[in-house]
């Protein structure tokens, strides 16, 4: 009973503070009034150039653009992949709402395709929509941090001539098999929006391995004739093909942000595993409800989980609300897939009216249905998350018990 009565009193929104680092290095920026990423004397790398660098070579990819957001990221990684007004792009119904905003953004029209038990694209639905659609592009969400089979992915790709953009706003750091989530696409993009893994309010990284992508991506984000300032990109000479036929899609990254991201970089592992601690500090318990199951995990998959997810399976849509309700009243914020309405954050893809796509995705929608998904900020102590989690439990036990 102890565990019922406890008022959780943190906040599921409290970020950590930007290293003191990163704070120093802001003001120093700040004071020199240099916050323009090309504001740099010859032969100097700006701190945006400096980040470029070190992201690529955290990744382990040559080419490395930093910019405005990771929704404007996928903007411009599927405009320099080619697409044109009209082109079908296959993605996860399961995502969030940048992601289908970028593909209208582009030109282009999604093809939803349905989720599995475990979060992820159902392959055997995007094999079938590939096949039917007709369509070269794949924009594959990491949703939540959970990672499809990528040999799989890579091979249905290869099969229907598909270009892969991968959306890592939720596995910065994350593998598949011990290779970087994001070292698989054609694109990847990040974010570094405050509640993802690094936080610098806005901003996005894209990285590729093709130079012809990078080349356009740069001028497309904003860089006017000045691309030769870039150094995690190719030689000057390789934007003479591009460098008349690009227009500038102004989305840059500045000075600033790179200042406070740069000495996150190098915590970012530690951060991951301190994600993970707390996660299988609450995964611990909520495996004793006989209510809650979690989300299967593939072994090869080694995620950062700053976020956890489960079902409810024998909780009616209807009883979804109150266990908010009640989760809220002691402190605890949890959100529900299932809500037919938009709400903060979350949206589900059948409310983006827009996209004109009638079909109907019964399984992401069962799926959905009793998905609960919990935040897990690292200003929370390994004894929050276990707070949290008892109470959660308790919460769950009583709204499948009320009649
Ligand atoms: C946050 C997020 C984005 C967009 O990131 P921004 O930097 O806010 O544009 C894209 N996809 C997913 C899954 C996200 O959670």
């Amino acid at each position: 009973m102890e565990s019922f009565i406890v008022t959780f009193t943190k906040s599921f929104t409290q970020q950590e503070a930007i290293p003191d680092e990163g704070i120093k290095a802001a003001i120093e920026i700040m004071k020199s009034g240099r916050l323009h990423r090309y504001n740099v004397n010859p032969g100097e790398k700006s701190l945006t150039d400096q980040l470029e660098l070190a992201f690529s070579e955290y990744m382990g990819v040559d080419n490395c653009l930093a910019c405005a957001s990771c929704g404007y990221a996928l903007h411009i990684a599927l405009k320099a992949l080619g697409i044109k007004e009209g082109d079908k792009v296959l993605c996860n119904a399961f995502t969030l709402a940048p992601v289908p905003g970028a593909i209208d953004n582009a030109g282009g029209i999604p093809v939803l395709v349905d989720i599995d038990d475990q979060l992820c694209i159902d392959l055997d639905d995007l094999e079938n929509k590939a096949r039917l659609s007709g369509a070269k592009y794949l924009l594959l969400s990491h949703m939540r941090g959970h990672i499809s089979d990528m040999d799989r992915v890579m091979e249905i790709c290869k099969n229907f001539n598909l270009l892969l953009i991968e959306d890592c706003a939720h596995t910065m750091g994350a593998k598949w098999n011990d290779r970087m989530s994001g070292s698989f696409g054609d694109v990847a993009c990040f974010s570094t929006q405050t509640y993802k893994h690094m936080n610098s309010g806005e901003g996005g990284l894209l990285i590729t391995p093709h130079s012809d992508v990078i080349t356009k991506a740069i001028i497309y984000s904003g860089s006017y004739m000045l691309y030769d300032k870039h150094y995690a990109a190719p030689d000057k000479q390789a934007f003479d093909a591009v460098k008349y036929t690009t227009p500038n899609y102004s989305g840059r990254m500045d000075n600033l942000r790179a200042a406070v991201l740069l000495p996150q970089l190098e915590l970012l592992d530690k951060k991951c595993r301190a994600w993970n601690d707390r996660y299988y500090a609450m995964s611990d318990i909520f495996k004793a409800s006989n209510n809650i199951v979690l989300i299967a995990r593939n072994t090869k998959e080694k995620f950062v989980a700053s976020s956890i997810q489960f079902f409810i399976p024998s909780l009616s849509s209807a009883r979804f609300p109150l266990l908010i309700k009640e989760c809220e009243a002691q402190g605890v914020s949890i959100k529900w897939f299932g809500d037919s309405e938009p709400n903060g954050y979350t949206s589900k893809y059948d409310s983006w009216h827009y996209l004109n796509d009638k079909t109907s995705l019964e399984t992401t929608e069962r799926i959905l249905s009793t998905l609960i998904d919990i935040r897990i900020p690292l200003t929370f102590t390994i004894e929050d998350c276990i707070t949290v989690a008892k109470i959660i439990n308790k919460q769950v036990e009583l709204a499948v018990a009320k009649v």
